[in-house]
């Protein structure tokens, strides 16, 4: 975590982690998909993760990403899976399928309306995430599914997104994702990923649609996360150091 350390070396590190905390489960560390955040970082550290083994990278700013997606396809025989992991604007939407596997972050039907018009002109279709706001941090973007064991009107409104968006031509629902409050011990938030991991159960009861994915944990409460079922996990810190 330490600037000093090299990227290769916290991967190795992570990897480690990861590999203990799905043992303590039972899972199969494979089930655990490691997503390397690399907003804010330039592309030298990209490839060095690259080189280093990692297939997965995040990025939350649409210009910047597009800068650095092509900039890593013209230097790295290696081609990465790219996730958007960051708020996705309106009007930004016709640059994310071209260049991005899977878009961790929708939050509104009316976002996964406008990304399938996109995809219909493109003729493409996308990977996506409905991003859910459990804890209900006034500063986190998503769905509101605060509460939602004991709200039926929450429960019933995200049923009926998941199956407005399931239903949209050329997008694909893989799952949920969530971010957590920063906290200092990273058991005070287990709670949001175990309420993620039911949520996920129970729209799928509801719904029939298939949602296999759970991207939760970073720096900060991955290990965690992993625990409660986390399919992907988005780490920045861990990997490439403090950002400025
Ligand atoms: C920055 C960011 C991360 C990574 O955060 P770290 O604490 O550096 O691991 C993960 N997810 C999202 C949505 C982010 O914006």
């Amino acid at each position: 975590m330490t600037e000093v350390s090299s990227i290769a070396e916290n991967i190795t590190m992570v990897r480690g982690r990861i590999a203990e905390a799905c043992s303590r489960v039972n899972r199969d560390p494979a089930e655990v998909t490691l997503v390397a955040v690399s907003k804010q970082k330039p592309v030298e550290a990209i490839l060095e993760a690259l080189t280093a083994g990692v297939q997965h990278f995040g990025e939350n700013r649409v210009e910047e990403a597009d800068d650095k997606i092509m900039l890593v396809s013209q230097s790295a025989p290696l081609v990465p899976t790219w996730h958007m992991i960051g708020h996705l604007q309106s009007r930004k939407v016709k640059a994310v399928p071209p260049l991005f596997n899977v878009v961790h972050s929708i939050d509104s039907l009316r976002l996964a309306e406008k990304l399938a018009r996109v995809l219909a002109n493109q003729n493409r279709t996308q990977d996506i995430l409905l991003q859910i706001n459990v804890s209900g941090e006034a500063s986190k973007e998503g769905f509101n599914g605060v509460n939602w064991q004991n709200d039926a009107e929450t429960l019933t409104t995200l049923v009926t997104a998941l199956q407005q968006i399931a239903a949209l031509d050329g997008i694909n629902v893989r799952g949920l994702m969530t971010m957590a409050p920063i906290a200092e011990n990273a058991e005070e938030v287990r709670p949001i990923f175990a309420s993620l991991r039911a949520l996920r159960d129970k729209l799928v009861e509801e719904t029939g649609v298939p949602l296999p994915e759970l991207s939760m944990g970073m720096t900060d409460d991955y290990l965690v996360a992993i625990e409660e079922g986390a399919t992907m996990v988005r780490l920045g810190r861990a990997i490439f150091g403090e950002r400025n």
